[in-house]
Order: C-alpha cells, then structure tokens, then sequence
C-alpha cells in the first residue's frame, strides 16, 4: 500500500506537484491522465525517487521513502518504471536485456535468471525475440522487452509513463494488450496514458491531474461519465473552446466571423452547427444591454458528444436580463435551442450571471 501525503515538487521557482494526496493499493490499476505540463511524469518520477521531492510524504507499507538513510536501490527495485521511449541497454540483447538486472541486483544465478527471463518473455509475446538485439525490433516490440525486463526485477507496482505514446499507431494495442494481461493477472499498476478508451476499462481508479495537484479522481465511470469539476469536464469531453469577448455594440464582426470560420474548420464542424450555433450567439448578445461592461461568449464544442452549446457570462453586478422565455422575443432562441439555464458564477470582480443553452440537433 502506498500512502502519498502533500507530495511537492519544484524546480527552482517552477512548482510542478503543489499538493498531491492519493493512496494506492495492492491490485489496483490507476489510470493517470490529464493535459501535457500537469506534472504526470513528474510524480510518477517521485515516487520511484528518480525526481526528490522537495515536500510530503510517501509511505511504502508503513516505510517513509523521504527518511533520511532510507535504502534507495531497494525501493526502486519494489516499483518498476516503464517509459515512453523503451530505455532498453542496446548493447545487450532482449534475454540479456531481461537478466541482468536479476543477475546483478536480485543475486539470482545466470540459469535461473535465464530460466525466468525465457518466461516473461513468452507472457509478452517475445520468445522469438530472444537472441535479437533492440534495434532489430519494431517499436511495439521494444516495449513489450522493456515490461518484460521490469518484470523481471519482482516489482510490487509498475509504474507505466505513456508506454504507447512514441509508438506507431499499428503497435499500440499489442503493448496495451500485454498490460491488460498484466492486469487480469492482479499486477499492481499506476499507468499515465492518453488512450482514453484504454484508461477507461482497464482501471479500478483514474486520477486527474491538472496544475500539480490530482483534481479529480473516481472510479473510470465517474470520471469518464460523471465528472464533477469544470477542468475534469472539458478533458474528458475534449471539449474546444472557442470564445469571443463583446466589448460594446460595434463589435468587430469581420473579426468575429474569420475567428469563428477557423474554429469551425478546425474541428471539423458541419455547416448547419456553424450558422446556427452563430445566429444562437448573435441573438442571444441583440437582447443583452449594453451599459456595464464586457459580455463573454463561448462556443464550447465536444468532439466526444457532439454537442454545442453556447454560454454567455454577463458582466459583473449586472442582473438577468433575457425576456421571459415564453415572449416573443425569445422566439428565434427557443427554435435553436431547448430552453436556457441560468446560474451564477462568482468571480473576483463580483457575480456574473450565467447563460447556457445547448444547440439543438435537427434530423433531416
Ligand atoms: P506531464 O508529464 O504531465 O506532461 P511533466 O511532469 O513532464 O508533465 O512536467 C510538468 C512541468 O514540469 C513542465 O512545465 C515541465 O517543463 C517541468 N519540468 C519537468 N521536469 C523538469 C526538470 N527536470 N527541470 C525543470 N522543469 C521540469
Ligand atoms: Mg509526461
């Protein structure tokens, strides 16, 4: 069981983990996930100690790794590190490549480690592989070498950083399927990935980092379905952005439509969500005064749902001022969307009152 308690990291004045708190424990199989810079690498590189932490704890069945005079070599050796770009010895081949480690850490003899070597390689799909040498092999091949050659260090946890993510696409699902089989198997694992659809059904648990902590995490349902938290949200619906600031009446409008044109084009947006999606945003902006300042608007489209909505943030201190829904008014809104949610949203320079409305799909 490992126990992490406000992990922290920096790197001169750059704070990479500002907070870490989770807990792992024996079998579990943690998807990490969440946008390049969170600082995923980062933490799976503390807790092996490849990274010191510069704050925190991490307990190891009820072992403080942070201990002065704590046994380094050990503890790497109870998590083994798969990494993105295979890190095998290229000088030594696959079976050597899997035995040395045994031979000259563990004090296991040359047969025994062979014997043991021939078998994980077997499990990953690599026995034919034995006598070649790294550069023979393709890129799916290296990796599954590079889990046979953890494994064969006896680790209590592998800790897998984007093992697919330098691979040709063909040969990502030979490596995930040796990790899945290492999952059945109940290996204790905490894996960062990009491969979404992967994270979601192998997992027990997925954390979501952003911004040095783990902002969210749950179950894959809660996640992937159910997330709670706007950042966790826009991830996993990959949802695009696209947001316009109405600074007065006289908008830029040849601004606004070249903007919205590329967004457009950009995700591959059809035409219809592309005119009414605007007509929604241009009416909705006709029937909003103009006297308090800024009106935002975004366009937030998900490339997993394929829905569009639009939201609109009213300036600070200004009351609700759309029509009731029912008057005429709101006729042409009402045609586009089903209906408008209101809320509030609290910023620092006040409340903001909130519109969203969600594009309604017409079948042709
Ligand atoms: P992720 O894996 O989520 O993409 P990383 O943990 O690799 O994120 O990096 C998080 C941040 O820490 C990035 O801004 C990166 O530039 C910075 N960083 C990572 N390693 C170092 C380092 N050794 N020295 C300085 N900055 C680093
Ligand atoms: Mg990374």
């Amino acid at each position: 069981m490992i126990q992490i308690n406000h992990l922290q990291k920096s790197f001169g004045k750059l704070n990479v983990l500002s907070d870490v708190n989770a807990h792992i424990h024996p079998g579990e199989i943690i998807s990490i996930i969440g946008p390049s810079g969170a600082g995923k690498s980062t933490f799976l590189r503390c807790l092996n100690l490849l990274e010191e932490p510069t704050g925190g704890s991490i307990m190891i069945d009820g072992e403080d790794l942070l201990a002065p005079g704590v046994n380094v070599a050990r503890i790497r050796q109870k998590m083994g590190m798969v990494f993105q770009s295979f890190n095998l010895f290229n000088h030594l081949s696959v079976l050597d490549n899997v035995c040395i480690g045994p031979v000259k850490l563990l004090g296991k003899n040359r047969k025994e480690a062979e014997q043991r070597g021939m078998e994980l390689l077997k499990m990953v799909g690599m026995a034919e592989k034995a006598h070649a040498m790294p550069e023979e092999l393709s890129g799916g091949q290296k990796q599954r070498a590079a889990i046979a050659r953890c494994l064969s260090m006896e680790p209590e946890i592998i800790l897998f950083d984007e093992p697919t993510s330098a691979l040709d696409p063909t040969m990502v699902s030979e490596v995930l399927s040796v990790i899945r089989s290492l999952a059945r198997q109940g290996m204790t694992m905490a894996i960062v990935t990009h491969e979404m659809s992967f994270a979601r059904d192998v997992s027990t648990r997925v954390f979501y980092m952003d911004k040095g902590t783990i902002y969210e995490e749950g179950t894959p349902e809660q996640i992937f379905e159910h997330p709670t938290r706007e950042l966790t949200r826009i991830f996993v619906n990959r949802i695009r952005d696209f947001h316009f600031c109405f600074h007065s009446r006289d908008y830029d409008r040849y601004a606004l439509k070249s903007e919205w044109q590329q967004y457009c084009n950009k995700y591959f947006l059809t035409r219809e969500t592309m005119q009414k999606a605007l007509k929604l945003g241009v009416s909705l902006f006709r029937l909003i005064p103009f006297d308090k300042g800024a009106v935002d608007m975004f366009f937030r489209y998900s490339e997993k749902t394929r829905q569009m909505s639009v939201e609109v943030l009213l300036p600070p201190g200004m009351p609700p001022v759309l029509p009731p829904p029912d008057s005429k008014r709101m006729s042409v809104i009402n045609i586009l969307c089903d209906g408008v949610i209101t809320s509030k949203e609290e910023t620092p320079d006040g409340e903001r009152v909130k519109y969203c409305m969600k594009l309604r799909h017409h079948n042709h």
